[in-house]
């Protein structure tokens, strides 16, 4: 055996001896402050053989990680890395691929643009959109409204991207108020502020109210954006998209949808009822890391006026490789020119589960989130605060943040499963996001046992 065979084949055992305990080990990792304390070391003055870096790196993290690819993960919206896709991104990352270009990886280059036809097939969406394959929901959520700060200024004469925002004509940004942090980050970032927006009042589900949108639109002069939301990250609901589309329309405004969570609802004929007119906004950002399960990072920036987005993000140099007149240039499609083959593990996750085999996760995942809810619901006490709509579900224990916090506090020390907090309308819940692959109706009843267990336990303690 080479020494690259030997160290491949160590990555390999340790990534296999991973996967395989996840689901048997507590839920709840170290603390930060521990492996703080155990990675802490001076610089490296000389270099180390790489078979034993591997080593020290899986010692030092043993017990440290979060695991986000185990079946009972719900804290977050975050997706489970599916075999394929790692397996996929260890060869983007051995090939070593830089994907900005045709010129500097033919192969990266066409699997993207494969992924993007596949994509738009799959959500419904027009046909001659364009994705930018990027790291995450809040770049992509950037990526296409920085589309759509191009597109909506050129309309009336301004070139943004020459000129800047400087002088520009204002642009009125309506977000609903109940949007995700990172849809004001994206606005920061492209000079439009995170506080100069216009909140639109929302309904108790998260949802935009369209009566609120169309008198805060009323009157309005000039360029326009509408920021609504397919899956609240508390509730998982749906904006009412045909009537803030008819409203977008009537006002001339660019339509963007921040669809992190639920754009795959699109691909699933069972939940259509929720994404009436999603399909005639502008843009629409998602994730491929929650859904979709692609390994982590993985956003999509999907924009209906290709160009103004290659306006707003084609970068060129002398020194770059020539392209032909039509060809799809992948960094001309999102921030940056070098760049991960980001496209190939989502190509290997539309492969992996095929048109079907998202559906069938789709409708899984938000049928256990109601049994969830359900099994919840039976306990005295706990109260299913959201409308189980997707698969999103969020409970508190009684009117008393405190109580919830302490059951949060108490599943994690219990290990059983991950769950998290939030506040939700001036309290805290507990959010419990289903979004694994490997999740079975066996490890919700679990869960929700472990769940009404803790809570239990805090109040005997109470008592
Ligand atoms: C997760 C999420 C985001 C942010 O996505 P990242 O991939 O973490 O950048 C944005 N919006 C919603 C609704 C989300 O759920």
């Amino acid at each position: 055996m080479t020494e690259l065979d030997q160290l491949f084949d160590k990555a390999k055992a340790y990534a296999l001896a991973y996967r395989k305990e996840v689901a048997v080990k507590p839920s709840t990792p170290l603390s930060y402050a521990t492996m703080r304390e155990r990675v802490a070391a001076p610089l490296p003055e000389s270099g180390t053989e790489s078979g034993a870096i591997i080593d020290e790196l899986v010692a030092l993290t043993d017990g440290g990680l979060m695991p986000t690819v185990g079946p009972r993960f719900f804290a977050w919206v975050m997706g489970s890395s599916h075999p394929a896709g790692v397996a996929a991104d260890w060869l983007v990352t051995a090939w070593g691929q830089n994907a900005g270009y045709q010129g500097t990886s033919p192969a990266m280059a066409a699997i993207e643009e494969i992924a993007e036809r596949w994509l738009l097939e799959l959500l419904g969406l027009p046909l001659d959109s364009a994705i930018g394959f990027c790291t995450g929901a809040t770049l992509a959520n950037g990526t296409c409204l920085a589309a759509a700060r191009t597109g909506v200024l050129r309309k009336v004469g301004w070139d943004a991207d020459a000129d800047g925002l400087f002088g520009a004509p204002p642009v009125h940004v309506l977000v609903g108020a109940d949007a995700h942090t990172s849809v004001h980050s994206a606005l920061q970032l492209i000079g439009f502020g995170s506080r100069r927006v216009i909140a639109v009042d929302t309904d108790a589900q998260g949802r935009i109210v369209p009566a609120a949108l169309e008198q805060a639109i009323a009157g309005l002069e000039g360029p326009k954006i509408i920021i609504s939301q397919a899956g609240q990250i508390n509730t998982g609901d749906f904006d009412p998209f045909d009537a803030i589309a008819d409203i977008a329309a009537a006002h001339d405004a660019w339509l963007h949808v921040d669809g992190a969570i639920g754009l795959w609802a699109m691909a699933t004929p069972s939940l259509k009822h929720l994404v009436g007119g999603l399909a005639r906004a502008d843009s629409w950002a998602t994730d491929g890391h929650k859904w979709l399960q692609v390994p982590y990072d993985s956003g999509l920036a999907i924009v209906r006026d290709k160009d103004a987005l290659l306006h707003a993000m084609t970068q060129w140099a002398s020194y770059l490789p020539t392209i032909a007149q039509g060809d799809r240039v992948p960094s001309n499609y999102v921030p940056e020119l070098s760049r991960r083959a980001r496209g190939a593990a989502v190509w290997a996750l539309l492969k992996a589960y095929g048109r079907e085999g998202i559906v069938k996760m789709v409708e899984r995942h938000c049928a256990l989130a109601r049994r969830f809810a359900e099994r919840l619901r039976t306990e005295p006490g706990i109260r299913v605060l959201n409308e189980v709509v997707l698969n999103q579900i969020i409970v508190d224990f009684g009117a008393d943040s405190d109580a919830t916090k302490a059951v949060i506090a108490e599943v994690q020390k219990d290990g059983v499963l991950f769950a998290g907090g939030a506040q939700w309308r001036g309290s805290w819940v507990m959010r419990l996001s289903v979004i694994s692959a490997p999740t079975t109706e066996a490890d919700i009843d679990m869960s929700a046992d472990a769940i009404i267990a803790a809570w239990r336990a805090v109040q005997a303690r109470g008592a």
